[in-house]
């Protein structure tokens, strides 16, 4: 269905009044809508209804998602201004719905230096971003302590930039080659200048489904050591899914379950993003092993489950315009969604997954599609200070668009890669 179609049907929800769809709604899912409208935490059982929802029921769904959201964190869209960066594309873990890694000895591999890095970092700096979220492919040849020096390397000339990066299969790899435990790794990495790390080789977080997608990765108990480490020494991270691949509805309520119980420990998760799998370009499309995913419905199911699964823990739930598009993106903001991600600059994980969307949006199209959407957008830092009037260092407003395209070296942060 195309997306006029889900503007309407967006539209025509929130002209309906809840009582009107609750009505409409089969017994047990409107059961479950009115326990969490009144703040109750949905049991698993709730969830799998919630997020399996067809029909009446998903408008139901979709109609309580936003009154949670407003209730819950206000009208307000947030965004952070940012670059991805990605200091190298080689790796060899070869995970199936990755089209992004390269082998050292193909003719587009490439592994940055310190001065690369560095200018694409003062760019970003001059247009006004607040953070870098780095991530890189799993390089055999790295040094040791290449992560560490990366930061010092970084901090030393930005000192203010807030650097996201390293997701768990990073950690771990980089805990390998050093031979510290997690914490003494995360914290080294810490006191070098790390801010926080994306919750990305989530994926879906069942350990069958892994073995498929990428059985050299990081494992579910593994990761979970990883983000409860950071937590537990002061490092936020965020948490993501992939959606639409191989995983079935029961492990994509246990993957959010998973992630619900971590938050109630540690309460070190600032948000939650759900990426869609985007099969173009991936060993597992090329294999047969899954279909292309249709725009809309999984994307409103998972978007609004987010919102009501996690409903008093985790507030933030992330659209991705990387995946979705923007204007697909900006419907979600009426299925729960409270932050629009960021302007990334530079984005080639999904585009060379065989996404189309762009490696940057600007400031400017994330306020219209806001706008478009009745609510307003609002700079935030990375961990969700909003940044009301921020002014971009060249000029008054807090991001402009080159007018010349940028190098496409990027792996998303978010990005179903490394990742
Ligand atoms: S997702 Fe990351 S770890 Fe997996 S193959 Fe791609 S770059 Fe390597």
């Amino acid at each position: 269905m195309n997306l006029e179609h889900w503007r309407n049907w967006v539209d025509e929800i929130e002209a309906t009044r809840v009582e009107a769809l609750l009505d409409r709604a089969s017994p047990d899912v409107r059961s479950a809508l009115e326990r969490s409208l009144k703040g109750a935490e949905l049991t698993p059982d709730e969830g799998f209804l919630i997020y399996t929802a067809r029909g009446d029921d998903l408008r139901a769904v979709v109609k309580c998602a936003d009154i949670a959201r407003a209730e819950d964190v206000g009208d307000e869209v947030t965004y952070v201004v940012n670059r991805n960066l990605n200091f190298t594309n080689i790796c060899f873990v070869g995970c199936q719905f990755c089209g992004f890694k390269r082998q050292r000895w193909e003719p587009d591999a490439y592994d940055h230096s310190d001065e690369t890095i560095l200018a694409k970092i003062a760019d970003a700096v001059a247009r006004g971003a607040t953070e870098v979220c780095m991530q890189g492919g799993i390089n055999p040849d790295m040094p040791a302590f290449k992560y560490r020096d990366l930061l010092v390397t970084m901090k030393g000339r930005f000192p203010e930039i807030h650097v996201h990066a390293f997701s768990p299969m990073e950690i771990m790899y980089g805990a390998r080659r050093t031979r510290m435990d997690y914490p003494e790794y995360i914290a080294m990495l810490r006191d070098a200048g790390l801010g926080s790390i994306p919750g990305t080789a989530a994926e879906i977080l069942d350990d069958s489904v892994r073995e498929i997608l990428s059985h050299k990765k990081v494992d579910v108990a593994t990761w979970v050591e990883i983000i409860t480490s950071a937590h537990s020494i002061g490092v936020p991270t965020t948490s993501t899914i992939m959606y639409g691949h191989l995983e079935t509805p029961r492990q994509v309520v246990n993957h959010l379950d998973l992630m619900r119980s971590i938050q109630k420990r540690t309460r070190g998760f600032t948000e939650f993003v759900p990426l869609r799998f985007i099969h173009e370009n991936t060993v597992l499309y090329r294999r047969g092993l899954v279909k292309p995913l249709e725009n809309g419905v999984l994307d409103f199911q998972m978007y609004a489950f987010s919102r009501l699964f996690l409903r008093g823990w985790i507030n933030n739930i992330q659209t991705s315009w990387v995946k979705l598009g923007a204007d697909l993106a900006a419907l979600t903001l009426k299925a729960g969604c409270n932050d629009f991600s960021g302007t990334l600059m530079e984005e080639s994980i999904t585009r060379e997954a065989g996404g189309n969307s762009g490696e940057f949006i600007a400031v400017d199209v994330i306020e219209e599609k806001a706008r478009e959407m009745g609510r307003v957008a609002v700079e935030r830092s990375t961990l969700y200070r909003k940044l009301y009037g921020k002014k971009a260092p060249n000029g008054a407003r807090p991001i402009i668009a080159h007018t010349s395209p940028q190098p496409a070296d990027s792996h998303a942060c978010g990005g179903s890669g490394c990742g």
